[in-house]
């Protein structure tokens, strides 16, 4: 249930109206509108709560949300969420570039890549510390060595980075060293995970799990945003299907579908999306001009030799490539990519 105050209602009012949802034994979450005031209620909704609401000053409008999630939808919060890391705005006007190894192999390796990325325009760095694994006998990472390897290119090579968190246990960990903390496709339903990562208080980039339907995908987010975390990006990484061409099927579909039922912010990967590296650039255009908000891309120096995800990682020159053909798409669709010249001209 969302309650919307009347333009212009007084601090007073919506306070009146928070103490009495309170008093009910509900939680509120306020959301701050340029020109209104919605307040969220959350818990064990009654019959009678909507008319008792309705009556108190200030109130314009209750609505009974008939989604179960509340907190992620449109009609809580019904504009935009932008997302902040450092001077990058993450849901805005600008298309947010994340690119990256799928995991940090070696001081060179890592080095190498965020020098590239960064020189062909990207604005975060990707890189794994910690690995999701189906097979226990594959490459898991370089776990803490792998972090510091991060933060020392962070500062070299000046990229603010995401990277994963797979257990409860390594959340303060990572949260040292991370810009944002990604929770990975396997952990979408760890809730006690996205609960303790929410609690640091830092963006967090939540994918959607293997075959997760966007309402499973939103109640997860829900987690996130209920322990009064707002700072909260969607990523699309692609779905099981019956199809067995490609790793998974990337659901272009949901990048307009979360734009209309959710305000938070989506990115799309398609590494992940579709497992094959000449899939990337086709996959990473068409998300853009379906209106993801940014793209997370995995780039080695030698996919050849890549320890993970080779096959689906670009080489410096496609992802120069992905990046002079994205910034037309953009235009297209009446953006621009996240510090290139085109958005300092427009
Ligand atoms: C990743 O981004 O490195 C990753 C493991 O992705 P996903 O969780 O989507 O499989
Ligand atoms: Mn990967």
């Amino acid at each position: 249930m969302i309650v919307v105050m009347k333009v212009g209602s007084s601090d007073k009012e919506i306070e009146g109206v928070i103490k009495r949802i309170e008093s009910a034994g509900l939680k509120t979450h306020v959301s701050q509108g340029v020109e209104r005031t919605i307040i969220g209620v959350v818990g064990q909704i009654f019959p009678e709560l909507q008319d008792m609401l309705e009556m108190l000053h200030g109130v314009d409008e209750v609505i009974r949300v008939s989604k179960p999630y509340k907190l992620s939808s449109r009609e809580f919060h019904p504009l935009d969420t932008t997302v902040k890391v450092g001077d990058i705005t993450i849901g805005g006007k600008e298309i947010v570039v994340m690119a990256g190894p799928c995991a940090v192999e070696s001081e060179q390796q890592i080095f190498e890549t965020a020098n590239a990325v960064k020189a062909a325009g990207a604005n975060i760095l990707r890189g794994g510390a910690f690995k999701p694994s189906t097979s226990p006998y594959q490459f898991r990472g370089l776990g803490e060595p792998g972090l510091e390897l991060l933060a020392r290119v962070k500062k070299d090579v000046g990229l603010p980075v995401i990277t994963e968190v797979m257990s409860t246990g390594d959340v303060e960990l990572v949260a040292a060293y991370a810009d944002i903390l990604q929770i990975g496709a396997r952990n979408m339903q760890n809730f006690s995970l996205l609960e303790e990562v929410a609690k640091t208080g830092k963006p967090v980039m939540l994918k959607r799990g293997l075959s997760a339907t966007v309402q499973e995908w939103l109640l997860a987010a829900e987690y996130i945003l209920a322990q009064g975390n707002g700072q909260l990006i969607l990523c699309e990484r692609g779905i099981r299907t019956f199809e067995t061409y490609t790793r998974n099927t990337m659901d272009i579909s949901v990048i307009p579908i979360i734009e209309k039922v959710s305000h938070l912010p989506i990115i799309a990967d398609p590494s992940h999306g579709t497992g094959k590296w000449y899939l990337v650039i086709p996959m990473a255009l068409a998300a853009v001009a379906a209106g993801a908000d940014g793209i997370m891309v995995e780039v080695h120096p030698h996919p050849d030799l890549a320890l993970k995800d080779g096959a689906q990682s670009l080489t410096f020159t496609n992802f120069q490539q992905l990046m002079s053909q994205l910034e037309h798409v953009a235009k297209a669709v009446g953006r621009h990519i996240a510090g290139s010249s085109a958005g300092a001209k427009s």
